[in-house]
């Protein structure tokens, strides 16, 4: 067999290890790089394109064909090749096994790196945002999207994996380091859980600056949380699991720490984590984990006391489940189980008959008078349940509050910042309800920002390259977000309304009033609107969405509810009384003063996610989109259903689409004269003259078309991937 030298790219780096993974392969070129880095067959130079595909979807010829787009991701995906760009964006795919990439040999080849020289992988964008960062002084943000399970956690893990060891460190820098990274098995014990989808799911949107000094060392950083899915605390469906911290207290508390809490030593005991009737998963080892957790917690900064308020926190809410009561279906309800009291009143240092007539009775102020009146059996259950999410969804939120304390380096200002954003993606399941539907307006407002930026970027690099801008055709999803948060006519408000209204308000009022407000919304239908043929597919008590990434029937039994997150006066006024510090920062007296209502939990979401588009909006963007390449959380398994699906819910086509509209191929001068100047006489070896007239010698030289590129102050911009591609050959050749 012919063996044939190949030039390398400028750097004349190998990125894999010899024989690793098949990425024997160099990106720039989208050639095969030999065994040895630098000789190759001719068979394997021929053949690698066919074999692991194009490493950027702008390189595939038939750009517009989503079965092409599924191809190349499955050629890749066949050879372990789990990330592939589309231009800037990492695409990546879940392996589902360690593929031993993420290896500190891995972190330091892509150091200091061009993001095109080096195969695609996460530690490319992260080392690119630092980059930017570090030279242009400017703020950056990594977005990560995708479905449950599909990694994005991992992913946002390994970025700051990169940083921590990469960046420059001191005595102090390590301790914020240590913090950091101690940060997450806190935040996943506590908002994580095992769901059908994903072992480890996080239950809670999260966002996370990391905050550097002049010399680009990690200084501190502060962490957003959004919309924890509280209802789990009560209930799980089957195969599901409570949040990790329960188990990881019962399986691996120590016996005197446990018998002080009133805790047995097996989670079947208690109510609310029976429901899913899954208390052991066999990819999760809840004792080693708690005492990741335990020590965790000290690096952060939780003293003994506040680690035992903690936790008698956590034990209340599984004593507070297990409360009983008794009494007739419709008659009073009074409490059955006094032993769970006694642990509670001593857990959380209030009194115990306060608690329990409480835990009976609602109490509300009707032009300021107190009205006591008894509750039944099932608003006592569900008031106790109310209690439990408040407790636990407040405690989160003053857990990250904690962790940001001691994030917090004061003395440092005005640090740069790169921010990670690791937020639920697209969700569409049989049944629909206000949670999907808060989590699909987030991903509505992400793709917005995605699509203005993408667009502003590509705008921008055409301005400052002063090569003439060709608009391009794409959905604005502005519509959409729009008919979710618009003010009085929105659904938002109009669920506001309802809520707020005394009377008969329900969950149909609310269905028939969205039907007489944006009733004539193109992209909003109902059972009473449809037509014949999408009424057969809709159900009486559901709206439809028309989002960009396809449409959702939303369920509307229990949104009032939700959208309320009523807790009665007089727990909350236990609560206050409580003697547990923790509790007392959660639960503040002026709420008991205040009587005007609280934000519905919409309405914070909807204000939440506006801080956040604004945080995003003033950084630089950078995007990793998921992918979850089956269902059964195997290796190896490519199911192009599923991945169909996702990219399209992750607008991916449009993406590549956008990116495509102009050009395929950008690159500077110096890097595209240096690789391809052995093609010319009058290039090599060296050219002389300004770089921009070497390009242009070299290229008609080759014989491109005048409409096949394009020169711009800086960079050559080439219109189709096969005209890169027989320059490439030529190279061969
Ligand atoms: P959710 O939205 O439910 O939180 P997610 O997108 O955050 O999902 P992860 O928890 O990051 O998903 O990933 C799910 C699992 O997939 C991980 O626990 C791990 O087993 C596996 N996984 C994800 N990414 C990788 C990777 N790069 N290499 C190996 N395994 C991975
Ligand atoms: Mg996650």
């Amino acid at each position: 067999m012919m063996e044939l030298r190949i030039q390398l790219i400028p750097t004349g780096e190998i990125i894999m290890p010899p024989g690793k993974n098949g990425e024997n392969y160099c990106h720039s070129c989208t050639k095969a790089v030999g065994s040895d880095g630098v000789r190759i067959t001719m068979e394997s130079a021929l053949t690698a394109r066919d074999r692991v595909g194009v490493q950027d979807f702008v390189l595939l010829e038939n750009f517009t064909s989503e079965a092409a787009f599924i191809e190349n991701l499955r050629k890749r995906f066949k050879e372990n090749l789990i990330y592939t760009y589309i231009g800037s964006v990492l695409v990546s795919v879940n392996p589902y096994k360690d593929l031993e990439i993420y290896t500190k040999n891995h972190m330091e080849r892509y150091r200091g790196v061009n993001f095109y020289e080096v195969s695609p992988h996460i530690y490319a964008v992260a080392d690119n945002s630092y980059r930017s960062m570090r030279t242009e002084r400017r703020d950056q943000c990594i977005l990560i999207s995708g479905e449950s399970g599909a990694g994005k956690t991992e992913a946002s893990k390994k970025i700051l994996q990169y940083y921590a060891i990469t960046c420059p460190a001191s005595d102090q820098v390590q301790t914020v380091k240590d913090r950091l990274l101690q940060s997450n098995p806190v935040l996943e014990a506590f908002g994580n859980a095992k769901t059908l989808r994903n072992d480890n799911s996080s239950r809670f949107g999260k966002y996370m600056d990391i905050q550097f000094d002049f010399k680009g060392a990690p200084v501190g950083g502060h962490i957003l949380n959004y919309l924890l899915e509280k209802s789990r605390v009560v209930h799980q469906n089957h195969g599901e699991r409570n949040f990790h911290i329960f188990y990881q207290l019962i399986e691996g508390g120590e016996e005197d720490l446990l018998r002080r809490l009133g805790l047995e030593k097996n989670p079947q005991q208690y109510q609310y984590l029976v429901k899913g009737n899954c208390p052991k998963v066999s990819s999760i080892n809840d004792r080693s984990d708690w005492k990741v957790v335990r020590k965790a917690l000290t690096v952060i900064g939780f003293n003994d006391d506040e680690v035992e308020e903690l936790l008698n926190i956590i034990a209340s809410v599984l004593h507070l489940g297990n409360i009983q009561f008794g009494g007739e279906d419709s008659g009073i309800a009074y409490i059955t189980t006094d032993t769970q009291i006694k642990y509670l009143s001593r857990l959380l240092g209030v009194d115990g008959l306060v608690l329990k007539e409480a835990l009976t009775h609602k109490k509300i102020i009707a032009k300021g008078e107190e009205l006591i009146s008894p509750l039944n059996l099932e608003q006592a259950a569900s008031a106790r349940d109310a209690l439990s999410k408040a407790v636990y969804g407040r405690t989160f939120t003053w857990l990250v509050n904690k962790i940001n304390d001691s994030l917090a380096f004061k003395s440092y200002k005005n640090p740069s910042v790169i921010g990670l954003l690791d937020i639920y993606g697209f969700e569409v399941f049989q049944h629909n309800s206000f949670e999907q539907f808060c989590i699909n307006y987030c991903n509505e407002k992400l793709q917005q920002l995605f699509i203005e930026l993408t667009l502003k970027s590509e705008q921008d690099e055409y301005e400052a390259e002063g090569i003439t801008w060709e608009p391009v055709q794409y959905f604005n999803n502005k519509i959409i977000c729009d008919l979710v948060e618009e003010k009085f006519k929105g659904i938002i408000s109009i669920l506001d309304e309802e809520c707020l209204r005394p009377g008969d308000a329900s969950d149909i009022t609310f269905l028939e009033k969205l039907e007489d407000t944006v009733g004539g919304h193109a992209h909003l239908t109902t059972h009473k609107l449809a037509d014949g043929k999408t009424r057969k597919v809709m159900g009486r008590e559901e709206f439809r969405l028309l989002h960009y990434a396809g449409e959702v029937n939303y369920n509307v039994n229990g949104f009032l509810d939700k959208n309320n997150d009523l807790l009665f006066r007089n727990l909350k006024e236990v609560m206050c009384m409580s003697e547990n510090t923790i509790l007392t920062q959660c639960f503040d007296r002026v709420e008991l003063k205040d009587n005007k209502r609280p934000e519905t939990a919409a309405t914070q979401f909807k204000n939440s996610l506006a801080k956040l588009m604004e945080i995003l909006m003033s950084k630089e963007p950078s995007y990793v989109r998921c992918i979850k390449p089956n269902d059964a959380k195997q290796a190896g398994r490519f199911d192009e259903v599923l991945i169909r699906h996702q990219v399209k819910y992750l607008g991916l086509m449009e993406n590549l689409r956008v990116r495509r509209a102009g050009f395929a191929y950008r690159r500077r001068y110096e890097i595209f004269l240096q690789r391809y100047k052995s093609l010319c006489p009058e290039t090599w070896p060296t050219w002389e003259g300004k770089q921009v007239d070497g390009v242009s010698t070299l290229v008609k030289h080759l014989g491109y078309k005048p409409e096949e590129y394009k020169l711009g102050r800086s960079k050559i911009f080439i219109r189709f991937p096969k005209t890169l591609f027989a320059t490439e050959d030529a190279l061969e050749t």
